[in-house]
């Protein structure tokens, strides 16, 4: 009965929240944008270059609104919701542009609303206003697990953790589930033991070196505020014949397993997912590309995941009348600079094979989807550098103190020029076994560390009395795809 009061007075809140931000866009029109990825995929430079660019006005030939000079002004407002931290766009920028450093990663959910005012093609004066939310993918890859019981979820990541590299990952994992007793007392010391090596299993996979993708639990990788909490002392048990007694450790787990899809999953979906208009995922192809063929399927079933996340159905009728759905998901394979140009449309061809799958099956839902390859900070140039096998598309830039290739340690001032590699122009190339690209390897003679070298940001001309504009590979096409037609 008690259950049944506080989901009705739930669904009478979220129904008056629906009819509010209804009646809010009737007025004020709003585009509430996603901003997703996995941990170090570009979402802290994406959003930082991209509010820069809308404030500042960048060189944005492709957005329409802003090349043709229709965008008088953009402005940061104060946020619509109290209790998400604010996206620290100010500080980030700083970092980018006074040291020349990239900024701190995404940890958890935060928000940034600019108010952009611009005059629409019949030459009215107008205002759209643009909520980036930018949260961990690490938390979007929970969601199918929602419709997944503890058996099953046990099951599958069983499975998983089986198969490929993951076999190897797992070892020390696996040897400590083969020597329990799923039925044996629940213990907390035990839970936390075992707690402790499936989330050791986690964040191997996750090494660039093999750059795995679907590795629910989200919040075992990506904490957020719940770091070291009981809520997250849960582990996938090695399959129990029968039922399990209550007070087991599989009865304690299944339990903790349930909490967290009840107080962490739901309503993460519920208050921030079931929002939103728009959505970019961002995706570091060229670390799963150099990590080989495992990491980049690994990659393409996380991708399905987080598509088939959008689909999750509504929370009310109500809601689902008046709530918007996302209606453009753009997938954008980032830190493009570490390619020569010839090898841009290469990218955006491999990444449109990885989400073409489950782009078919979203098509059903109406969302309309791109790919695309971008820069959202360009960190390097381009050299045209004479080899004995004709010139070679190379890149310049500054590697970042302590970065490693050839045999030399950088010092974070000097430049250097780099042969990247060139992508296959076939994309099926990069998913055969015996294929491994090894582009901008930091150590490419050592088999132990595939890690991309990584540049400094770039050195910017200095403006009197102005803030310079960052220079970018091809965001204007990612923000002409996600709002262009909302500034008509
Ligand atoms: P997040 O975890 O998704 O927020 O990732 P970040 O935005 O913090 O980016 C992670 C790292 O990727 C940065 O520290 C940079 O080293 C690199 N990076 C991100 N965007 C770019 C880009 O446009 N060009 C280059 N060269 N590196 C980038």
């Amino acid at each position: 009965m008690a259950n049944l009061i506080s989901d009705i007075v739930e669904q009478a809140r979220l129904t008056s929240r629906a009819l509010i931000e209804y009646s809010h866009n009737l007025f004020e029109p709003t585009v509430r944008l996603g901003v997703t990825g996995l941990s170090r995929a570009g979402k802290t430079v994406f959003i930082t270059a991209l509010v820069h660019g809308l404030l500042r006005g960048g060189r944005f030939p492709v957005f329409e609104a802003m090349a043709s000079g229709r965008i008088a002004r953009a402005r940061l407002a104060p946020q619509p919701d109290d209790t998400v931290p604010r996206f620290a766009y100010e500080a980030h920028l700083a970092q980018l542009l006074t040291e020349r450093q990239w900024p701190d990663s995404t940890k958890q959910i935060s928000e940034l609303r600019l108010v952009i005012e611009y005059q629409s093609q019949n030459r009215s004066m107008r205002e759209l206003t643009l909520d980036i939310v930018d949260y961990p993918g690490e938390w979007l890859l929970d969601l199918p697990l929602l419709r997944q019981s503890y058996e099953e979820w046990s099951a599958e990541t069983i499975r998983l953790s089986r198969e490929g590299d993951r076999a190897d990952l797992a070892g020390a994992w696996h040897f400590e589930i083969a020597a329990l007793d799923p039925r044996a007392p629940a213990d907390e010391t035990l839970a936390q033991t075992v707690a402790r090596h499936f989330t050791d299993y986690l964040r191997n996979c996750r090494d660039e070196r093999f750059a795995l993708s679907l590795l629910p639990p989200g919040r075992f990788l990506m904490p957020g505020e719940l770091a070291d909490s009981p809520a997250l002392t849960f582990a996938p048990l090695d399959r129990l014949e029968g039922s399990a007694p209550s007070g087991s450790l599989w009865a304690m787990m299944r339990r903790r397993y349930e909490s967290y899809k009840d107080a962490i999953v739901r309503p993460f979906y519920r208050d921030h997912i079931a929002r939103l208009d728009r959505q970019v995922v961002l995706v570091d192809t060229l670390t799963a590309l150099n990590a080989g063929p495992d990491a980049l399927r690994d990659l393409e079933r996380a991708l399905a995941a987080i598509l088939d996340s959008f689909n999750v159905g509504r929370n009310s009728i109500l809601s689902a009348l008046f709530a918007p759905r996302i209606d453009r998901i753009l997938f954008a394979a980032t830190k493009a600079d570490l390619l020569h140009h010839t090898s841009h449309d290469r990218l955006e061809r491999i990444l449109e094979r990885l989400v073409a799958d489950a782009a078919k099956r979203a098509d059903y839902s109406g969302a309309r989807i791109d790919a695309i390859a971008m820069a959202s900070v360009r960190a390097t140039t381009e050299a045209h550098v004479g080899g004995a096998q004709g010139t070679l598309h190379a890149i310049m830039g500054t590697p970042l103190a302590g970065e490693q290739a050839g045999g030399r340690t950088f010092d974070g001032e000097s430049q250097i020029v780099i042969y990247p590699g060139d992508l296959p122009e076939n994309p099926a190339a990069m998913f055969d076994p015996q294929t491994r690209f090894r582009g901008l390897s930091s150590a490419p003679s050592d088999d132990t560390d595939y890690r991309f070298l990584r540049f400094r940001p770039p050195a910017l001309e200095r403006i009197e009395g102005g803030v310079p504009a960052l220079p970018h590979i091809r965001l204007d096409r990612a923000l002409e795809f996600l709002i262009g037609d909302r500034l008509r």
